[in-house]
């Protein structure tokens, strides 16, 4: 197999560490994409070398985690990231280890790692090293602790949550010990933060099988320790490359409840999709959307209200593909669009500014949208009058 394209800074700073005289390797997520010819999004190089060892070697690095082992090195193209070998202490608090030691062999290093699929390196001549079988759980199409299950996720509870979110993106089972491993202690989910639980999730909505991680959570009673209600049977219909839309139909199945987002420490971005998303939903469930509702939600807002509608099999009485047909027929695609102002309204009357503002401005807006009068100045004048006469 040759090596991808991207991976040529990689390769660089390899040759260059092993030109010092140290090791140097492609390790984790990378090597397994490799293996699985897939893209990867970044590389990781692991070695031999100290940090400060590395840095010697090359003229531009930063320090991004020397504590960690972890160097920045700048000096072949696209930024780099080289750790150090490392081997991790106890883990007393189940999500950290206590301390890290830098060591010189990289069979320490392959073997703190979560996952056979995580845990092989590659060598810059093309020569795998996979201590654990890597590859053959690869073709098996396996999800693996490495070593012990119990062990490793006692020390590091997220694990057990990243072999759940792998098995959604790689539509992967996981292995009968591991996930025993997995059933004997979910309750140390609480041990981590919800931020990264969250990321997790993120994940898992937008991967090719979430309904997958769904029933590993119900069959782990994960969920026991999760806020809100995981129903495999609720995301049999959904696929979405969106974690927002993910989020959004998860707050949707658990009778839209939108403070789960809170529980989960989702942005306040996210949470204004959510709630959109919801209420253009709500609408198109009970009324049906009308010609304001085009014009007030985005369009893919409503795209994502339809697609839920669709997922949850709610007859719509307007196809997909209309939608934005409907949106785009308006006479105007933005309020802010509308010819007249508030200062237009004072000029046309004697009356003081007041709330009537807002409400005269709106039932302008409704108009135009509606069909009723053109987007002119001198017809909303004409409009605004005869709208006074009868208010
Ligand atoms: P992704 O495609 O999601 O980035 P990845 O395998 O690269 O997948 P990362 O979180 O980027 O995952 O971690 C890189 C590598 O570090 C993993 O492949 C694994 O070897 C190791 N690793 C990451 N998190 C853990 C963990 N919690 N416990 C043990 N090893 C871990
Ligand atoms: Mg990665």
């Amino acid at each position: 197999m040759k090596f991808p394209k991207q991976w040529k800074s990689a390769i660089d700073v390899i040759t260059k560490i092993e030109n010092a005289g140290y090791e140097a390797f492609i390790v984790g997520g990378a090597v397994r994409d490799y293996y699985l010819q897939k893209d990867s999004s970044d590389v990781d190089v692991a070695t031999s070398a100290l940090p400060q060892e590395v840095q010697a070697i090359f003229s531009q690095t930063v320090d991004v985690g020397i504590d960690h082992g972890t160097v920045l090195v700048l000096d072949c193209g696209e930024p780099i990231e080289v750790t150090t070998y490392r081997t991790e202490s106890t883990y007393s608090d189940h999500r950290r280890p206590d301390e890290v030691n830098f060591v010189r062999d990289l069979p320490e290093d392959l073997k703190r790692r979560d996952f056979t699929m995580n845990a092989m390196a590659l060598r810059n001549s093309g020569e795998f090293v996979d201590l654990f079988n890597g590859r053959q759980d690869i073709d098996a199409q396996i999800i693996r602790a490495v070593g012990v299950a119990e062990e490793r996720f006692q020390e590091d509870a997220l694990r057990m949550l990243r072999a759940i979110r792998f098995s959604a993106q790689m539509d992967f089972s996981i292995e009968e010990n591991t996930l025993k491993a997995i059933q004997n202690q979910v309750e140390s989910i609480k041990f981590i933060a919800m931020e990264r639980i969250q990321v997790e999730i993120s994940k898992i909505w937008t991967s090719p099988n979430s309904v997958r991680a769904i029933h590993y959570i119900q069959w782990s009673q994960l969920d026991a320790y999760l806020p809100g209600e995981f129903d495999a049977i609720e995301w049999e219909t959904f696929q979405s490359m969106n974690r927002q839309v993910g989020w959004a139909y998860f707050c949707l199945v658990n009778g839209h409840d939108v403070a789960l987002l809170s529980a989960y420490r989702c942005s306040n971005k996210d949470k204004q999709f959510v709630k959109q998303v919801l209420l253009a939903y709500e609408k198109l469930q009970n009324e049906g959307w009308q010609r304001m509702d085009y014009l007030q939600f985005e369009l893919e807002i409503l795209h994502t209200a339809h697609l839920f509608a669709t997922w949850q099999f709610v007859p719509t009485t307007i196809s997909f593909e209309q939608i934005e047909k409907m949106k785009h027929s308006l006479p105007i695609q933005h309020k802010s669009e509308l010819a007249i102002s508030g200062k237009d309204l004072l000029q046309w009357t004697s009356n003081k500014a007041g709330p009537w503002l807002q409400t005269t401005l709106q039932a302008a807006l409704s108009a135009v949208v509606n069909g009723q009068v053109t987007n002119d100045k001198e017809q909303l004048k004409e409009w605004f009058h005869a709208f006074n006469d009868e208010g």
